[in-house]
């Protein structure tokens, strides 16, 4: 295979990009010059050994900050008691974005989708969510579930009911509550506008 496919069918992997995207990128690198197309490829190179996931949210966090947690999880000053589970990482940043959210985070890693198979809890971080949460049963009153309002987001969100009610069984005080629908339906988290989130979150149920 030619280079240049090769590369496109490296950019077709990656989430929302088609086939004239995907050769558009690769076309563009072909007018970049050397050095752009070097520290480009350093950087993937070296990616995954700078780059972690904090071990008590997910959220990645770079590997010269020494330390395991990342910058939201180590701030004192953020409401202990509040835990808003998230998709991805970039769902964190676009609530970050609207500066009404005071509390914690944790990454679910993917969602589980509708027609699921039994391994879909092994590709997201079920265990690790129930494992944070027997740590800090005392502590977390309200779970915050904010996934994207589509059907996938939606079943997602069902699963870690089921997954957390024993841990509602041991602590009746702890609620889980659900982002206000002023998410439009079908909408991404990550690409709705500061207010929107702002609302949604007001209207949490
Ligand atoms: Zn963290």
């Amino acid at each position: 295979m030619h280079t240049l496919d090769e590369l496109v069918q490296h950019f077709l992997r990656f989430p929302g990009i088609g086939p004239r995207q995907a050769r558009r990128f690769a076309m563009h690198l072909l007018t970049e010059d050397e050095s752009a197309n070097e520290s480009l490829a350093n950087l993937i190179r070296s990616l995954k050994t700078t780059v972690r996931p904090c071990v008590h949210c997910g959220r990645y966090v770079s590997y010269r900050t020494r330390e395991d947690l990342c910058s939201i999880c180590t701030d004192t000053h953020r409401d202990q008691s509040t835990l808003m589970v998230v998709e991805r990482d970039t769902d964190v940043t676009a609530i970050e974005r609207a500066r009404t959210y005071r509390g914690k985070y944790f990454v679910f890693g993917g969602t589980v989708p509708l027609l699921a198979d039994e391994n879909a809890g092994k590709k997201v971080r079920a265990s690790a969510l129930k494992a944070l949460l027997a740590q800090n049963l005392e502590t977390v009153h309200e779970i915050i579930l904010a996934f994207s309002a589509n059907p996938d987001g939606d079943n997602t969100a069902r699963y870690i009911e089921t997954l957390l009610k024993e841990f509602q069984e041991q602590n009746p005080e702890l609620t889980l509550t659900h982002l206000g629908r002023g998410l439009s339906t079908g909408s991404e988290l990550e690409y709705a506008d500061p207010d929107t989130i702002s609302f949604a979150l007001q209207n949490r149920k």
